[in-house]
């Protein structure tokens, strides 16, 4: 609030009056000492003290009013100490800095289109799926192989020195498939702090080890696929999934580790997920949140079958809407969060997608298209990536940015966008103007 305050003040008035700007202007080394200070390990010290001593006063947080509250509540206080003061560094401390240091670097940066106000990537670690869900976005991109542990370290590396907080892991299949790879990731994510790790799971092939392995970690989170009880999420995900990914459910709280669902709303199980029934049921094997995303697709044909059309995309809404407000968890609808806050992040420049098999940064994974020499694999240099984002590419992508628009509402714009660059593959640009069509 603060920062967006600041902000705003910058933008209209930059006349020297407000004496922090003034200040800014005649000393900037001042105010590279102060960044460099609040960034650094004896400030991190200090704040960790501080930490210590509020756990050793309250080491339980009482329950408040609100019910969404108090399941992570008690999901903190079941923590270790240990635990509880690597969350609190990191959404406190490592959050703010990182925060603070792109204000600065917006303060800094003459040209506003050179600024980089990247919060969040998705990085595909590769590998195949087990599964074969109609409509599977990533179908387009499978790699046989994973990322190999110092390709995720460079591009941790680069993400970091852009103070990402976020960093959502996807497989071009499943991400746990192979164990090693899993456990290879673990061991390369636990050195970076100062960032969260969300990682996406289809739920069929998380066990005893990857579970132990994560639970060693403090910055991260799993999102498990599931699509209603066993007979809707069948129709995706096929027989048999079901069961396993309650079994998941059941080892990721036996390790403590946090995690929520993410369900793939569709025509056929619309009205299943935003059931009271299903909600209290993933509530009961401790998830704390719940995430909704509105089928959509632009990879397959023959699954047109599991797109709302309008009538039921309002009653959707509508039973969203209800069941959100008597939910035990939080409840968010990914598209309509979107259109409420911020937007499509990609055209904001908020996110970006690299494929980490390959090295290919784009916008988004939803459309995974940009120039080939846009490769963070083309050079070792620490700005490698920062100077893909200030490619003219991404320049003229964050341009076409529309407050309050879903990524996926103006798929015409895209696709123009995409065509005027040859971008885009004959049979996807095909597919987007038929979805355009519906
Ligand atoms: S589980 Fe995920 S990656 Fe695998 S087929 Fe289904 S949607 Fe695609």
């Amino acid at each position: 609030m603060f920062f967006k305050l600041l902000k705003s003040f910058f933008k209209i008035s930059e006349d020297e009056k407000f004496p922090l700007y003034r200040f800014i202007k005649m000393a900037p080394s001042s105010f590279d000492l102060l960044i460099k200070f609040l960034g650094s390990r004896v400030s991190k010290e200090i704040f960790k003290l501080l930490i210590r001593a509020f756990l050793y006063v309250k080491p339980c947080i009482k329950p408040t009013g609100d019910r969404h509250i108090n399941v992570f509540l008690e999901f903190f206080n079941s923590l270790s100490t240990k635990k509880k003061e690597a969350l609190i560094l990191r959404l406190i401390f490592h959050y703010n800095i990182g925060k603070f240091r792109r204000f600065a670097r917006f303060l800094k940066t003459k040209d506003k289109e050179d600024v980089i106000n990247l919060t969040s990537i998705t990085l595909s670690i590769g590998g195949l799926c087990n599964l074969d869900c109609p409509g599977c976005f990533m179908k387009g991109l499978r790699s046989d192989k994973f990322i190999e542990s110092d390709k995720i370290k460079y591009i941790l590396d680069q993400t970091s020195n852009n103070d990402v907080f976020y960093v959502s892991i996807i497989g071009s299949g499943e991400p746990f498939l192979n164990v090693d790879s899993a456990i290879e990731l673990f061991d390369c994510i636990k050195n970076y702090e100062n960032m969260t790790f969300i990682i996406y799971s289809n739920g069929t092939t998380i066990n005893e080890s990857i579970a132990a392995k994560a639970s060693e970690l403090d910055n991260v989170i799993i999102f498990v696929s599931i699509d209603g009880f066993e007979k809707q999420n069948s129709q995706r995900m096929g027989v048999g999934a079901y069961k396993n990914i309650i079994k998941s459910f059941g080892l990721l709280k036996k390790y403590k580790i946090p995690f929520g669902y993410s369900t793939v709303v569709h025509t056929k199980n619309y009205k299943v997920v935003t059931s009271q029934a299903f909600i209290k049921e993933m509530a009961g094997h401790g998830n704390l949140v719940g995430l909704y995303n509105q089928f959509c697709t632009v990879r397959q044909s023959g699954c047109e079958h599991f797109f709302l059309d309008g009538v039921s995309t309002e009653e959707y809404k509508k039973r969203f809407k209800e069941v959100s407000q008597i939910s035990p968890i939080y409840l968010y609808d990914l598209k309509e969060v979107e259109i409420a806050l911020h937007g499509c992040k990609g055209k904001k420049g908020t996110i970006c997608f690299i494929d980490g098999v390959t090295g290919k940064v784009s916008p988004c994974f939803l459309f995974p298209y940009a120039p080939s020499e846009l490769n963070v694999y083309n050079d070792s240099s620490p700005e490698r990536l920062s100077n893909i984002l200030r490619s003219s590419f991404f320049k003229g992508y964050r341009k076409s940015y529309v407050k309050g628009i879903h990524c996926t509402a103006d798929l015409k714009g895209e696709l123009e966008y995409f065509y005027r660059n040859n971008l885009v593959p004959y049979e996807d640009g095909d597919k987007i103007k038929e979805i355009k069509t519906r």
